[in-house]
């Protein structure tokens, strides 16, 4: 990873790329480029051996207008409050985009959650709670996991939550497990709709999926359940895939399971003895492939290694893998980029299937959760499309930007300010 562009400054210039096809005043704009709010706090949490730990926390909500704020919560060494301003932004316009009711929050711990046990995260998280309860709420602000942090996480600061409250509401978090109020098909969600883009970009350009060469960035829960589904259910070569330790190729394709299954196993997928060779993140991410996936942090590709790229089309499963100088380079090179707040919103469109399920205490079939993701990026994908095509938007990010964009003005717009 990079580290030469600050995220909260690309998204920042994303917006005023899109706002150049938007009719919308220099003030409104203002708005939609900063956060309402951002709480930052310290958590000061009692350490097994006695000692005191102190982790400093944040939460953006970043804008409201479409409904309650909606995002993860990351624990991560690397969380900045520019990074957790830019993530929640970056949440408004992905549920502008799969026109779900929400705005856009997000959270962060700074914190390496593998130096600490299990005892310790769960104070530190309950803290967290406790910091965020008045904020939150199932009308108000709608936490969900991130990097490091899962059902486990969530299932602590609702149980928080609702202790503190003297009430039941499992629509304050989403991304629970199943018996806490989850949602079926919630875990494989943001992969899913990563899966369901390739497949329309790929139609979309008339292109053969099945027996194309796909890389993939990150093997975490995103990236290992995108590589599953790319393989299992369109037929294509899965060839690379990497994680913090390095990457693992094989030309012929590797078993997206039996790599997961190793990294579960060992912790990476680096020494995997299915592959033929070994090498490093950058390598992964220039190698020559139809499909490449981003899957972890934000700046993985930026300006200079843009320049090296020789994938066909880029679909964005991490949120922000790519500064907007790589943007500029890959538009130049004819690399079509489609962005992450369409490519990953899977997660976020089944957290709201989730909190439909808790308000109305009534659980979905996995087949229809799948269903109906799949209508909500399908739909969202051909409004891109659509808006790429009647308004010259030099990117599909832009055109993303241009439909979100508009929803989210002509939601502030229709109910107007107050006072
Ligand atoms: N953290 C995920 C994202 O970046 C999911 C957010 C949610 O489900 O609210 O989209």
């Amino acid at each position: 990873m990079t580290d030469a562009a600050n995220p909260f400054e690309s998204l920042q210039e994303q917006i005023e790329d899109a706002a150049e096809y938007v009719e919308v005043s220099a003030d409104a704009l203002e708005r939609f480029k900063n956060p309402e709010r951002v709480l930052e706090t310290n958590l000061s949490v009692e350490l097994d051996d006695g000692s005191l730990g102190v982790f400093r926390a944040y939460r953006s909500q970043f804008n409201g207008d479409r409904g309650p704020y909606k995002g993860g919560i990351r624990y991560h060494p690397g969380v900045t409050r520019d990074e957790v301003k830019a993530l929640s932004g970056w949440m408004v316009y992905k549920c502008a985009v799969v026109d779900i009711p929400y705005g856009g929050g997000k959270g962060g711990i700074v914190i390496d959650p593998r130096q600490y046990s299990a005892a310790e995260l769960e104070r530190i998280t309950r803290a967290f709670a406790v910091e965020l309860r008045p904020l939150i709420g199932e009308d108000r602000d709608v936490p969900a996991p991130d990097v490091n942090t899962g059902q486990r996480e969530m299932n602590w600061i609702k149980d928080t939550y609702e202790t503190l409250e003297n009430t039941t509401e499992p629509g304050v978090v989403t991304g629970k497990a199943i018996e806490s109020g989850g949602s079926r098909g919630r875990v494989e969600a943001t992969g899913r709709s990563t899966m369901l883009t390739a497949r329309e970009a790929f139609s979309y350009f008339d292109r053969e999926i099945e027996g194309a060469s796909v890389a993939v960035q990150g093997y975490g829960n995103v990236g290992s359940v995108a590589a599953r589904l790319i393989d299992a259910e369109l037929g294509a070569d899965v060839v690379a895939v990497s994680d913090s330790s390095g990457a693992v190729h094989d030309p012929e394709g590797l078993d997206p399971d039996a790599v997961k299954a190793f990294k579960n196993e060992t912790g990476s997928v680096s020494g995997y003895d299915g592959a033929t060779e070994e090498f490093g993140n950058d390598e992964l991410l220039t190698l020559d492939v139809d499909l490449l996936v981003p899957a972890a942090l934000e700046n993985a590709i930026d300006g200079d290694l843009a320049r090296d790229v020789e994938a066909d089309v880029i679909v964005e499963a991490a949120n922000g893998p790519l500064t907007p100088a790589a943007d500029d380079v890959l538009r130049e090179r004819d690399v079509a980029v489609f962005p992450d707040i369409l490519a990953n919103a899977g997660g976020v469109t089944v957290s709201y299937f989730e909190w439909v399920q808790n308000r109305q205490r009534f659980s979905w079939t996995k087949e229809r959760v799948n269903e109906e993701l799949e209508r909500h990026i399908v739909e969202a994908f051909d409004g891109l499309i659509d808006c790429y095509e009647s308004y010259g938007a030099p990117n599909f990010r832009t055109a993303a930007y241009v439909v979100a964009l508009r929803r989210v003005l002509s939601a502030y717009e229709e109910s107007g300010s107050w006072p």
